[in-house]
């Protein structure tokens, strides 16, 4: 997408929420690491959920490492691969309290260092936490990035690459929120919400979604279409072709 484009994409974006946050819980820059390791194929909603009354107990690493793997396991039960991230948190935050005095780093190499930590984690952390201007890209931001031409890619590091040099200011450090709510409310996987999108003029996805009554409509009409053919005082039915042409669209992923 051309830059001007990109610019009113992201000023609609703004106007419907000049204010847009990660949906995690968090109390500070530990949790919020915490938090966003836990949510690797998890939902917000699910790692809220646990986390809620976990960081009401467990707010540093040292406090996590007494906390213990096994409390950690039963806590996040409710959460999808809890072995496993039971097993990175608390490895991650021994590191903390051994190689950063408890600290969490503010440089990317030193969080991709940490046990259970990707660059989609540490660009979560350098902008939630420390105000950088990064570009998270998780499922719904590769998404919106390719389907709407915005900044297409074949891998999360191609996106990122290409929205960090596509995004204007004043949007570079809030880009990738309203990317991701854009992609979980409007823009979903498999029915975008075209008819009620802001930026739907700039997208590029050729299919648009028609509103529900506009489907519900068409739909009561092809069925009507369908029973007059059965009975015969219908129209003649559609060729091959014509039916073809009024099939649903292909979505891209
Ligand atoms: S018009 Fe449809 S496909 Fe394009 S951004 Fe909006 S919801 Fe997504």
């Amino acid at each position: 997408m051309k830059r001007d484009r990109a610019f009113e994409f992201f000023r609609r974006l703004a106007e419907e929420n000049p204010s847009p946050t990660t949906e995690l819980e968090y109390v500070n820059a530990y949790t919020l690491l915490v938090a966003v390791v836990l949510s690797a194929q998890a939902t917000d909603a699910s790692v809220n959920i646990a986390t809620r009354e976990l960081f009401r107990r467990v707010k540093t690493p040292r406090q996590m490492v007494e906390f213990g793997e096994d409390a950690l396991r039963e806590a996040i039960k409710t959460i999808g691969l809890f072995n496993t991230k039971s097993k990175n948190v608390i490895a991650l935050s021994q590191a903390l309290i051994e190689r950063h005095g408890g600290e969490v780093p503010r440089t990317r190499e030193e969080l991709e260092d940490l046990p259970g930590v990707g660059r989609k984690t540490a660009n979560v952390v350098l902008n939630a936490a420390f105000g950088e201007e990064t570009f998270a890209v998780d499922t719904h931001v590769f998404r919106v990035a390719n389907r709407t031409g915005l900044a297409p890619g074949k891998s999360p590091e191609e996106v990122e690459a290409r929205l960090d040099k596509l995004v204007p200011q004043p949007f570079r450090h809030d880009a990738h929120h309203w990317l991701i709510l854009h992609g979980r409310y409007t823009c979903k996987a498999r029915l975008p919400e075209c008819w009620r999108c802001s930026v739907a003029d700039l997208c590029r996805y050729k299919p648009k979604t028609a509103s529900p009554e506009v489907r519900a409509s068409a739909a009561r009409s092809a069925s009507r279409g369908r029973s007059a053919t059965r009975t015969g005082r219908g129209p003649t039915p559609r060729t091959r072709s014509e039916g073809r042409s009024r099939s649903r669209p292909t979505r891209l992923p």
